[in-house]
């Protein structure tokens, strides 16, 4: 049987793609395994977005060309973003790869799998610019990607408790600096009931929390125009507001539905109501601004100003007080001056979010960036902006997270954490040398203890106590914000939503004790686990 290692670079898009494939070659009879040098074929699903992700890839290519001198049966593919930016021309130049395949023409990979294996020869299925010349080659692409979407496996994943559905593919917003819309081809809405049937069967298959997923996932608008009326043919829409209601509704026994990643123009009041009025959608938004000088943002094709964008933020809190927002940034823009890179500071300051994702430009091949723009920012300034901005958003990220010190919150239990200690023990160890020593713990454990000194400091004030330590064990979970939390507890919480009080934060991982039982309502799920 072909064993297939599978690696997974970039985005959420990606990670479901990654899943998609694997679900479909599973269920065509290959086996996958973790470890590159037992597979027999190894595929990358690449990221094109900053150059930084293809040199990984070519890296590990690099590595494979080595091993393939000794092993000429090893098949070697490259699929998702990097091979249709790059195109046909990276068989010639890496012979060593053996199979190419394009984020929109991932239903072939299974065929192109097959000849490699049969005929030893270099084989490829990319979009080319086709799917942008030709509405109806983009529909019956569409079409196909369907079937992959809808033949999808609902075994239990890597992540059995988080799921992922693509609710619209492509862009077709065309920010100057970015591949998406040339590797993803055009916006396509998929249609609500397949979206609300794929939800339902994730749920079935153990799903609690499912993201649905755009590159500007606000914009999703479907319309049926197989829908009839009185009068004859009609065409029934859905908006992205009504899709979430949709969702939410038809699927009462998910606890958490979120979406990922909104475009911060035409950001409707109707999304903003619904996330108000449906206690199930995480008050989450990850809406990146890019950028604070409009002149910059011009340039960039984002199509909103600061001032619109802070109203969108303004608005969408005087809906939800308690919304987490999320950005992007990227600094060191062609052109940019230390005035525009000060500007994005004071909207990173204002905008006060959960978290940022933040970024060194990286010109990329065939965008109107790298055309029109020669990338003039010097290396070590765009190196001293992106720390400088790092800083300030952990500044605001450990202050946000300090406002929660004392409070209760819900997390979504993932299971055991990666620490080799219960956070308790190590805390008792520290506080009264009971527990374990600091020295030979690992780096983790030693950090749990530095901590210390600042739990017992935060935790003062704290009714609870803290909870019998026998049979927990460290858990992790996250918040509707996504924020990291790390808590002992029984193992058999895993998957269930728990309240937890907040004792201590580091950086962006939360401390926290099960709530006190008093604070669990007798229909919390933590009533019937523990
Ligand atoms: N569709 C989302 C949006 O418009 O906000 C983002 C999708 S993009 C794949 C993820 C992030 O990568 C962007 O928000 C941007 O910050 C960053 N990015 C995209 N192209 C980039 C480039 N050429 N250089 C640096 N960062 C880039
Ligand atoms: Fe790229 Fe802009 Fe589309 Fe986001 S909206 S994927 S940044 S082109």
């Amino acid at each position: 049987m072909k064993k297939i290692y599978l690696e997974t670079f970039g985005c959420q898009m990606n990670v479901l793609d990654s899943e998609l494939v694997e679900g479909r070659l599973r269920s065509l009879g290959y086996d996958f395994v973790t470890d590159a040098q037992q597979a027999n074929v190894v595929l990358y699903n690449t990221c094109s977005v900053r150059e930084k992700s293809e040199q990984k890839v070519l890296s590990r290519l690099g590595r494979m060309k080595i091993r393939k001198q000794s092993e000429p049966d090893l098949v070697i593919g490259v699929i998702g973003c990097m091979a249709e930016r790059d195109g046909i021309g990276m068989l010639r130049r890496l012979p060593q790869v053996d199979l190419l395949c394009g984020p929109g023409e991932l239903d072939k990979l299974p065929g192109l799998l097959e000849n490699v294996l049969a005929t030893h020869r270099q084989q490829a299925a990319l979009a080319g610019d086709t799917a942008r010349r030709s509405g109806t080659l983009a529909s019956a692409g569409e079409d196909r990607l369907e079937l992959l979407d809808l033949s999808r496996s609902f075994s239990p994943g890597k992540n059995k408790y988080q799921a992922y559905i693509r609710v619209v593919r492509g862009c077709n917003k065309f920010c100057t600096y970015c591949v998406v819309p040339y590797t993803r081809g055009p916006e396509v809405s998929r249609s609500p009931q397949a979206i609300v049937d794929e939800a339902r069967r994730l749920v079935d298959a153990g799903a609690r929390e499912i993201t649905l997923l755009g590159q500007t996932v606000n914009h999703y608008i479907y319309d049926d125009v197989s829908a009839s009326g009185p009068s004859g043919p009609m065409s029934r829409r859905t908006t992205f507001a009504q899709l979430l209601r949709r969702v939410h509704d038809e699927l009462p026994q998910l606890p958490r539905l979120r979406f990922i990643t909104s475009f911060p123009a035409d950001f409707g009041d109707d999304i903003l109501q619904a996330m108000t009025d449906c206690p199930r959608i995480c008050r989450y938004l990850h809406i990146p601004a890019q950028c604070g000088s409009n002149r910059i943002l011009k340039l960039m094709n984002r199509g909103y100003t600061v001032e619109s964008y802070l109203e969108l933020l303004q608005r969408a809190r005087s809906f939800m007080p308690d919304v987490a927002v999320v950005g992007d940034f990227i600094v060191g823009f062609p052109t940019e001056t230390d005035a525009d890179y000060q500007a994005t500071r004071e909207l990173a300051a204002r905008a006060r979010y959960k978290n940022a994702f933040i970024f060194k430009y990286s010109p990329r091949p065939g965008t109107v960036a790298i055309r029109r723009h020669e990338d003039d920012v010097p290396e070590e300034v765009k190196q001293f902006r992106h720390q400088d901005l790092l800083n300030l958003q952990n500044e605001i990220c450990h202050q946000l997270n300090g406002e929660l010190v004392g409070s209760t919150v819900d997390v979504l239990c993932e299971g055991p954490s990666g620490w080799n200690q219960p956070a308790e023990s190590v805390i008792a160890g520290a506080a009264g040398g009971h527990g374990p020593s600091a020295h030979g713990l690992g780096p983790r454990v030693e950090l749990g203890q530095r901590l210390l000194g600042a739990l017992r400091s935060r935790t003062d004030g704290i009714s609870e106590a803290p909870p019998e330590s026998s049979g927990h064990i460290q858990l992790t979970g996250r918040t509707t914000a996504d924020q990291i939390v790390v808590f002992d507890g029984p193992a058999n919480l895993e998957g269930l939503i728990v309240p937890v009080k907040v004792c201590v934060v580091h950086g962006l991982t939360i401390f926290a004790r099960i709530a006190n039982s008093a604070t669990i309502s007798p229909t919390h799920e933590l009533a019937a686990a523990i």
